[in-house]
């Protein structure tokens, strides 16, 4: 017998979950989950629980405290989310993996898009087939399968669907790093490129306001008592643009000027948005001083204050170590599925940015083949759904069945 045919007869049970799969993916589809759609998610979350009763793992329904973001008039607010998903069985196993995606999407619910249509017998268009519902449904069929296999009691796994990840996942970072740092390796299930090219280099990026005060007065009578915060905010945008190409390859971009108000009045309100994307740490760093440098300038100007909120969410994933590693053995899997997995670098950036920061190698998109996400062209091959959760089941048996490579495995610290 072969490697592989020991594996065989639980990823051809997968194919008969293909008509299941296909209609709970439409269904799905047709619950807005945006991410600041509480009740959608509340929604979302039932019918997660009632499909993921088949694995018969510990549950818990996790409340995320709430943020903050700076309003458009320069208050705070507060910001709620929906609760985190955390499934977990045999935490004892000699090998253990974390699997997560998100089960917020980012159309609002007053999206127009919020229909699914079949483009062709092979596609499908709907909001969050592909990022990430179809994952959710890759990750239930996997661990099915091996829940069935003689290789289960060799590995133990958690499952993290969190709410907040199209806005950062800000309330839930502190729990995904707390289970990465358990685990040995991570699956994550963002969509695959449509070719099936995973996202290899990732960058980091972080979402910054600045919020402007200046002193308001009547543009008529008394103009020169008055300190534009308008014009400090554009003094602000052009400091800001003038950084990129001063550190590396990290961009600066400015995303949104809220503020002012009637012309014969002199602002005092502005609040400024941008987001930076770096290379690596010490790009970070170097963005971090330079933007610093920018704050403390506008500070200078004569009865204007600056204050900078916002942070780094997503640290910089590089293709290295452990990480590199994790995909040269799961395209040798792949192999055996007569599939080549292949990556490639991108700017973007998801929760394996937030996982690799935590020490936990770990590929990020082994969710079903698509693309258009985030617009409502959105759409998932639909030949991938079990093709991906054979790839994802492979690799879970495989690494059950005690063939993890040594150098994959979680190194004490
Ligand atoms: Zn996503």
């Amino acid at each position: 017998m072969t490697e592989y045919a020991k594996f065989q007869p639980w990823l051809d049970w997968l194919d008969q979950r293909y008509d299941e799969t296909l209609d709970r993916l439409k269904s799905w589809s047709a619950i807005n989950s945006g991410t600041g759609n509480i009740d959608g998610l509340d929604r979302m979350r039932d019918v997660i629980l009632d499909a993921f009763a088949e694995l018969d793992a510990k549950t818990a329904i996790i409340d995320l405290p709430d943020s903050e973001a700076v309003a458009a008039d320069g208050s705070i607010a507060p910001v709620r989310y929906g609760k985190l998903l955390h499934f977990s069985k045999r935490p004892q196993a000699p090998v253990r993996v974390l699997l997560c995606i998100h089960y917020d999407t980012v159309f609002a619910i007053d999206s127009p898009f919020q229909t699914q249509r079949l483009i062709d017998e092979n596609t499908l268009n709907g909001p969050g087939v592909a990022d990430a519902k179809g994952g959710i449904l890759t990750i239930l069929n996997a661990l099915s399968a091996l829940e069935r296999s003689p290789f289960a009691g060799g590995i133990g796994w958690d499952v993290i669907l969190n709410p907040d990840e199209e806005t950062g996942s800000i309330g839930s970072a502190p729990f995904l790093a707390e289970h990465a740092r358990a685990a040995d390796f991570g699956m994550l299930y963002e969509p695959a490129l449509e070719d099936g090219t995973l996202a290899g280099a990732r960058k980091g990026s972080g979402n910054f306001s600045v919020r402007i005060k200046g002193r308001a007065a009547h543009a008529g009578r008394e103009f020169h008592a008055g300190r534009s915060a308008m014009v400090a905010a554009s003094d602000c945008v052009m400091r800001l643009d003038q950084l990129n190409g001063k550190v590396g390859e990290t961009t600066f971009n400015i995303g949104k000027i809220d503020g002012g108000g009637p012309v014969n009045v002199v602002p005092d309100n502005a609040v400024v948005r941008f987001n930076v994307r770096v290379s690596n740490h010490d790009e970070r760093h170097q963005a971090e001083n330079e933007i610093a440098d920018v704050i403390a300038a506008i500070n200078q100007r004569d009865g204007i204050t600056a204050e900078l909120h916002g942070q780094f969410g997503r640290a910089p994933k590089p293709m290295a170590g452990r990480t590199k590693a994790l995909f040269e053995w799961v395209r040798e899997l792949s192999h055996d599925l007569d599939l080549d997995i292949a990556w490639k670098p991108t700017g973007g950036c998801c929760d394996g940015n937030n996982l690799a920061e935590a020490g936990l190698p770990n590929i990020d998109t082994l969710g079903v083949r698509g693309g258009l996400i985030h617009s409502d062209q959105e759409f998932v091959k639909l030949d991938s759904l079990i093709e991906r959760a054979k790839l994802s089941a492979l690799i879970l048996m495989k690494a059950g069945s005690g063939d993890l490579p040594d150098a994959l495995k979680k190194t004490e610290i």
